[in-house]
């Protein structure tokens, strides 16, 4: 999935990430509510609600369980749904946490079924429920464990049962950023990464970021190299656009996938409707991929709207891919 972290990224991004809540860019909302949500616990010396982060890749879901955990004063522990296979999994992770400790549980729609209902427990009481042997001889052994604050992740919280989501006191629902808000998130990783980025050439990488602060710092790095080597250094609007024409990145930032979800649509399938499932299938991808990672961008972009018969692109689409729009689209 292209907005995913590749493993030589993790290190790069772990210098750029924002350390609390004021360096946390954007998400206005989010952010607010969790200042609020954060200085009430303080103050009454308790560790906070569970929280719930939902949105696409790269949004800033880690950085802000990080963020949460560095506000507190308390340490975090990182885990994820595909991680535990087990119930016994989830035992050992949550004996061994400390009080007040925050647990940061990404892809948790990914969770072992086993081990979600021994969470219910976990994140209401404080407890779980250790099962001995098998049948009906089986006994289960309470355990108190430290009370913590357990922070979700998904990429959509359609996904979640509704018993675990409702055990969240709170839920963020993360967003694309816009372009003034990436380039914010680009002159802070150009001054962290000693880059010389002229405004003109943030707002350009910025544009072609696909509202999404991963990316943003992944074309930082190609601009950076190219400024370098084929210019003076200083990554400005002229070096930027250069750069990202060799790089295949279009106006709109669409990646890979992106595009050839929206050339499946125009072009195979004249503009729609068609169902998600056949336009998965026509660019070889995981029905929740196209689902989680690719729509909800065209969505954002204006190039494909959901109808109750399928997806359908938008005259913007045709546009985008140098066609002449259908006019009857959308009827
Ligand atoms: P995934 O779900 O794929 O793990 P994520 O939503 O957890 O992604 P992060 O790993 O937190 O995303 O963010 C990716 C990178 O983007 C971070 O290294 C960070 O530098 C940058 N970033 C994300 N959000 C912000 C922000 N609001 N302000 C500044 N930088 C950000």
């Amino acid at each position: 999935v292209s907005a995913a972290a590749a493993p030589e990224e993790q290190a790069f991004e772990a210098g750029l990430r924002p350390k609390n809540l004021d360096e946390f860019v954007g998400q206005r909302k989010v952010r607010e509510q969790l200042s609020i949500m954060l200085e009430g616990a303080r103050g009454r010396g308790r560790p906070p609600d569970h929280v719930l982060l939902s949105g696409p890749p790269g949004l800033g879901k880690t950085s802000l369980a990080m963020i949460i955990a560095e506000e507190l004063g308390v340490p975090l522990r990182m885990t994820s749904g595909p991680a535990i296979e087990r119930a016994g999994d989830l035992v050992a992770i949550l004996t061994a946490l400390t009080p007040g400790e925050v647990l940061f549980l990404d892809e948790i729609h990914r969770i072992a079924r086993p081990a979600e209902e021994l969470l219910y427990a976990a994140m209401e009481d404080f407890r779980v429920d250790v099962v001995l042997g098998k049948g009906p001889g089986a006994t289960a052994i309470p355990l108190d464990l430290a009370p913590f604050t357990l922070v979700g992740a998904t990429t959509r919280s359609g996904l979640l049962t509704g018993p675990l989501r409702d055990r969240f006191g709170f839920t963020g629902h993360m967003d694309f950023y816009d372009a003034a808000e990436l380039a914010l998130v680009l002159t802070r990783s150009a001054r962290l990464l000693g880059v010389q980025l002229t405004e003109g050439g943030a707002v350009e990488v910025a544009g072609r970021s696909r509202g999404t602060p991963r990316i943003a710092n992944r074309l930082l790095r190609r601009v950076r190299d190219y400024a370098e080597v084929r210019a003076d250094g200083v990554v400005s609007r002229e070096v930027a656009r250069a750069a990202l024409r060799i790089y295949d990145v279009d106006a709109l930032g669409l990646d890979r996938l992106d595009r050839a979800v929206l050339d499946a649509l125009v072009r195979r399938f004249g503009g729609g409707p068609v169902g998600l499932s056949t336009l998965a299938v026509a660019v070889g991808e995981e029905v929740d991929t196209v689902e989680d990672v690719s729509e909800p961008f065209l969505l954002r972009a204006g190039l494909l709207i959901r109808t109750a018969r399928g997806r359908v692109a938008t005259p913007a689409a045709f546009t985008h891919l140098g066609l002449e729009p259908q006019s009857d689209q959308l009827g």
